[in-house]
């Protein structure tokens, strides 16, 4: 799956909402509290890898999880703990 990572923060331009064809990038499991998040979330089980919200991220804040630069590793984690049961 695809991770989004800290850069995201202060920034959220959402774009990559608007692109993912399966409707899995999230500020939270319900949805609520958009303005609030501090970030947005991609939701691992539901992601298809198909690569639209990497291409349309303005600060390249998401990455495939296997590329994930070694400073942001954690972040699998993150995203993955956001959607959780
Ligand atoms: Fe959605 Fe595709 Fe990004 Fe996965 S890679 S979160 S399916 S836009």
């Amino acid at each position: 799956s695809y991770v989004i990572t800290d850069r995201c923060v202060g920034n959220k331009d959402a774009s990559c909402t608007e692109v993912c064809p399966v409707d899995c990038i999230h500020p939270t499991p319900d949805e609520a509290g958009f303005a609030e998040a501090e970030m947005l979330y991609i939701d691992p089980g539901e992601c298809i890898d198909c690569d639209a919200c990497f291409e349309s991220c303005p600060v390249k804040a998401i990455y495939p999880k296997g590329q994930l630069p070694a400073d942001l590793v954690h972040f699998a984690e993150i995203n993955a703990a956001r959607f959780a049961a």
